[in-house]
C-alpha cells in the first residue's frame, strides 16, 4: 500500500458536481488501502475573480493582503471536498497552508516554501484520514498568508509528496498527460507515456501550461515521482515524468514541441561594437523588471554591430519607452521592433547524441517558406522567432518531420 499525494486542478474542482466526482474517485483510491493527501486548486475561474476585486479596489493591490483575500479560493475548496468525503462515508480533514504548516519566505505572490511540517497530516493518515491540503498558500515566520504565484498548485503537491516521502505525486488535470505538441494545433499530437525531468522542464518554460515549472523543478531536486492524469477519465496512465534518459531506446529524438505567443522582438541596430553595450541596453530594462527572453548578438563590423532580444508582449511598450533614452545615450542608429512575432522551440534530450536536429528544423521551415527571425539553443532544445501567422503551420510540419505523430514509444 502506497502512499499518494494527488493534485485536483480548478476545472477539476469548477462545480460541487465535480467535487463529488473527485470524491468518489479518491474513496476508490482508498479502498484499495493506500495513503491519501489531496491537494486542490481553487474552483476554476474563483482567483481570477478574486484579483478581479482587489484591482477594483486598489490599482496596485497591497501585496500583503492580496495574499490573504486570493488564498480564500483554495479554502472553500478544501472545505467542500472534505464534506463530500465525509458524505460517502470517507473520513477526511481539511487543512489550510498555515494548518499544516507549509512555511515559507515572504515575498508574497511568488513565495517559495522553506521547509513543511509533517507530523499532523502523519497522525491524521494513522488514524485512516483523506488529509486535504490547500495548494498554493503557505504562512511566513511573522506569520502572514503567502502565496506561491499562479499555478502553485503543483508546487504545494509536489512539496508536500517530498516531504512526506510519497510514492508518488499525480497531477490530475483537464487533459490527460503531456502531448507532442498542444492537440489544438496538430490533432495529431500524441500523449507521451514518459517525459524526462529536463525536458519537462524546457516545455514548461518554453509555454506548454501542463504543470507549473516551479513544480518540476521541485519534483527533480527531490526526486518526486509525478505523474500527470487527467481527472475526467476512469482509467489512464497519464505521463510519467522520469529521471532516466536512456530507460527507453526507441524514444524520438524530439519528445515535443512548445510554441510561445508572448514574444515580443527589439532589434537596435548599429550599436557601437565594444565592452559594456549588452549591459548599458539591457541593464535598465533588467531595472524595470522586465524578463528578456532570447538574445542574440552578432560578431560585429565597421566598429557597429546589431543587437535583437525578445521580451513578453505585454512589456513591448514600456521597453521601447525605455530604449528611446538608451538609444540616444550609446548612439545606436535604428531600432526595429515588432510583437506579431511567436517562438516554436524543438525539445528533446536525444539532441544531445544526435546531430543534424536544428538543420532538419531549418531545413523543413524552409520548405514552407517560413522565415526565421532569430535563434536560441540549449542542450536539449532549440528555438525559432517566427511571424506569427506561421505558427501553427511551423508547428504542424515540425510535428510531422519528427515523425512524431507515429507511435514510437516501446
Ligand atoms: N488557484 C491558483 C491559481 O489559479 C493556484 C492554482 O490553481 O494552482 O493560480
Ligand atoms: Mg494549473
Amino acid at each position: 500500500m502506497a502512499l499518494i499525494v494527488q493534485k485536483y486542478g480548478g476545472t477539476s474542482v469548477g462545480t460541487t458536481e465535480r467535487i463529488k466526482n473527485v470524491a468518489r474517485r479518491i474513496a476508490k483510491w482508498k479502498a484499495q488501502g493506500h495513503d491519501l493527501v489531496i491537494v486542490v486548486s481553487a474552483m476554476s475561474g474563483e482567483t481570477n475573480r478574486l484579483i478581479g476585486l482587489a484591482k477594483d479596489i486598489q490599482e496596485y493591490p497591497d501585496a500583503r493582503e492580496l495574499d490573504v483575500l486570493v488564498s480564500t479560493g483554495e479554502q472553500v475548496t478544501i472545505g467542500l471536498l472534505a464534506m463530500a468525503l465525509k458524505e460517502i462515508g470517507v473520513p477526511a480533514k481539511s487543512y489550510c497552508g498555515w494548518q499544516v504548516p507549509v512555511v515559507t519566505d515572504s515575498s508574497h505572490s511568488k513565495a517559495r516554501i522553506q521547509s513543511i511540517d509533517d507530523a499532523a497530516m502523519r497522525a491524521d493518515l494513522d488514524a485512516g484520514q483523506v488529509v486535504i491540503v490547500a495548494g498554493f498558500q503557505g504562512i511566513d515566520e511573522v506569520g502572514s498568508i503567502t502565496t506561491l504565484g499562479r499555478g502553485g498548485s503543483d508546487t504545494s503537491a509536489v512539496a508536500l509528496a517530498a516531504a512526506l516521502k510519497a510514492d508518488e505525486c499525480q497531477i490530475y488535470t483537464d487533459v490527460d498527460g503531456v502531448y507532442t505538441t498542444d492537440p489544438r494545433v496538430v490533432p495529431e499530437a500524441r500523449r507521451l507515456k514518459t517525459i524526462t525531468f529536463e525536458e519537462m522542464i524546457e516545455m514548461a518554460s518554453l509555454g506548454s501550461k501542463v504543470l507549473q515549472i516551479r513544480s518540476v523543478e521541485f519534483a527533480g531536486k527531490y526526486k518526486v515521482r509525478l505523474r500527470v492524469l487527467s481527472s475526467f477519465e476512469e482509467e489512464g496512465e497519464g505521463t510519467l515524468i522520469t529521471f532516466e534518459e536512456d530507460q527507453n531506446m526507441e524514444k524520438a529524438v524530439v519528445a515535443g514541441i512548445a510554441f510561445d505567443r508572448n514574444e515580443a522582438r527589439i532589434n537596435v541596430k548599429g550599436v557601437p561594437d565594444k565592452p559594456g553595450i549588452a549591459y548599458q541596453i539591457l541593464g535598465p530594462i533588467a531595472d524595470a523588471n522586465i524578463e528578456v527572453d532570447m538574445i542574440i548578438q552578432n560578431v560585429g563590423e565597421h566598429g557597429t554591430t546589431d543587437f535583437s532580444f525578445t521580451v513578453p508582449r505585454g512589456e513591448f511598450q514600456r521597453t521601447l519607452g525605455i530604449l528611446r533614452d538608451v538609444q540616444t545615450h550609446i548612439g545606436a542608429t535604428k531600432i526595429d521592433a515588432d510583437d506579431k512575432v511567436a517562438k516554436i522551440s524543438i525539445v528533446g534530450v536525444g539532441m544531445r547524441s544526435h546531430c543534424g536536429i536544428a538543420s532538419t528544423m531549418f531545413r523543413t521551415l524552409a520548405e514552407e517558406g517560413i522565415n526565421i527571425q532569430l535563434i536560441s539553443t540549449s542542450e536539449i532544445k532549440v528555438s525559432v522567432l517566427v511571424d506569427e501567422k506561421y505558427l501553427e503551420l511551423g508547428v504542424r510540419v515540425l510535428h510531422k518531420a519528427f515523425g512524431l505523430d507515429q507511435a514510437v514509444e516501446a
